[in-house]
């Protein structure tokens, strides 16, 4: 075959801001920027939250895949974020710290911690940086001081911006949308509905537990100004990505942009061209995980958590697999069959790496270079791996690229070394870290089972003697007691799989 046969597939990127898939090219060689609005840490992150991060992960996971070095940053909010994306309603980590009775900061701390622990369970790559909202309030007010007198108006609530001082406000949600900003609480005084809140002023009399001095009282930051300021501040502008949930197309992000374009034609790099400027080249954004029974608003209450799921006795990497048998622009429906179908998916994945590697005794098959792959790599598996390139390339297709992991597994006549190096390459790109994950690990104790696992191997050890001695009742016996302690015996089991817990 020749060279020109190989050639790796361009990368290319569904960019929000013109609603096309177009080819990604760092502004700066051979290194993409990229910034992630993070969680509001007033409570645990629900499943839905986690989706937009195992994405954000893919695309990082795809970046280096082709080659690039990559800074990204994930946001900690953790002041700022109204109950209502627009400027309506109370602060959620004040309002969080009322009804507990906890201080903000210990609130903030506690589900910061958790929010880290969901990443390192769905084996999502820390960031190179977490940046926290309120380690950066200096720099908030600085560029707030910077906009004001061009593009914003005093209040007695705060300090507004005004969104019709810059061209084009709301482009990125499709078009400006006074009438659909109006639905939402009103603010008195604000010249246009959608002007939003740069600085919210501490209400007279009342002490909030976080407010800081300001040019225009003591107060906190607007939620929209803290991820202008750390993305600018962390990456410079314009950098290359900016990623979200859907939810951040509509208010979060043109608000955004709008501050952006207003800070860079106040004090920007002459160099860059202010006509279009939004600070970032590429807006990204996951479609919603739903659930039919409502469980996905963690300001309602009552969501499903990655904990819940684990205490239920689901390995996380379950649902990151659940995430990436669909696109991340396609909605998601979770239901307890769909995650029992991406754990049996998962089982199977690993039962298919664990023969190999049993196979593979003593051969190293750390994951080499795409590059060695390329040159190196036995005929039969090639294609696959243009295949899977072509696949995630074409803006994360991972629906696409599972089966080619699949496929690669079960390929026969091939030597064993080369197919784990390419299941290797393949699970760098896709996260599920099949290679070290073991069928063992897979199986998680709910938290309210009632038999240890060593218990039930016990039992079952005893019933395989039993059996084989031909003492059917007592086999029978063996089983029928597990049944009650909620261990169903999966005699046959096409996965080999032999027991589980039913739960609930
Ligand atoms: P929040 O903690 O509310 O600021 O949200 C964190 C991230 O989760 C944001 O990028 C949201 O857009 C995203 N998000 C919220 N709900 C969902 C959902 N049901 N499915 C996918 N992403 C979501
Ligand atoms: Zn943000």
């Amino acid at each position: 075959m020749s060279d020109d046969q190989h050639i790796p597939a361009p990368l290319r990127l569904f960019n929000s801001l013109i609603r096309t898939i177009e080819p990604f090219a760092p502004i700066e060689d051979h290194h993409a920027r990229v910034y992630s609005c993070g969680p509001t840490v007033y409570n645990y992150a629900h499943i839905g939250n986690l989706r937009a991060y195992v994405f954000t992960d893919t695309l990082r996971r795809t970046l280096l895949w082709k080659g690039l070095a990559v800074t990204h940053i994930i946001n900690i909010t953790d002041v700022g974020h109204l109950t209502s994306d627009a400027d309506a309603g109370d602060d959620k980590m004040e309002a969080a710290a009322r009804a507990s009775a906890k201080s903000i900061w210990d609130i903030a701390a506690h589900y910061t911690q958790a929010f880290k622990q969901n990443i390192a369970d769905l084996n999502i790559l820390s960031p190179s940086e977490w940046t926290v909202a309120t380690d950066y309030v200096p720099q908030m007010i600085a560029f707030a001081e910077k906009i004001a007198p061009t593009h914003c108006y005093e209040l007695d609530s705060g300090l507004y911006f005004d969104s019709s001082s810059v061209p084009d406000y709301g482009a990125l949600a499709g078009g400006r949308d006074d009438a659909a900003h109006a639905r939402i609480d009103p603010v008195a005084g604000k010249r246009n509905p959608s002007d939003f809140a740069i600085w919210r002023k501490s209400p007279p009399g009342e002490q909030r537990q976080m407010e800081w001095d300001s040019p225009w009282g003591k107060g906190a930051p607007g939620w929209h100004l803290e991820c202008s300021v750390m993305s600018q501040t962390r990456l410079g502008q314009p950098f290359d990505i900016h990623t979200g949930g859907i939810d951040h197309r509509e208010i979060h992000h043109p608000n955004e942009i709008a501050q952006n374009q207003a800070f860079h034609v106040c004090c920007g790099d002459p160099g860059v061209a202010a006509a279009g400027f939004t600070g970032a080249r590429w807006w990204m954004h996951n479609n919603f995980l739903v659930d039919r029974q409502g469980k996905m608003s963690k300001s309602k209450g009552g969501f499903t958590t990655l904990f819940s799921l684990i205490d239920a006795g689901v390995h996380p990497i379950a649902y990151r697999l659940l995430c990436l048998g669909a696109h991340y622009r396609s909605e998601l429906e979770f239901s307890a069959d769909n995650l029992a179908a991406a754990l049996t998916r998962l089982k199977r994945l690993i039962m298919g790496v664990e023969g190999l590697k049993a196979r593979a005794e003593g051969v190293t098959w750390q994951s080499p270079r795409l590059d060695y792959l390329r040159a190196n790599l036995h005929p039969k598996l090639t294609p696959l791996l243009e295949q899977f390139d072509a696949a995630i390339t074409d803006d994360l297709m991972t629906p696409r690229a599972l089966p080619l992991l699949e496929e690669a597994i079960g390929i026969k006549k091939v030597p064993v070394d080369e197919k784990l190096c390419l299941i290797a390459a393949f699970d760098q790109a896709l996260g599920l870290n099949l290679l070290t994950l073991s069928r063992a690990d897979l199986r998680l104790q709910p938290k309210d089972a009632q038999i240890a696992p060593e218990a039930i191997e016990a039992e079952l050890e005893r019933r395989t003697v039993a059996r084989a001695e031909k003492d059917f009742a007592l086999s029978d016996e063996i089983r029928d007691a597990l049944i009650a302690r909620g261990v169903e015996v999966m005699d046959g089991d096409p996965l080999r799989w032999d027991w589980r817990l039913t739960l609930g």
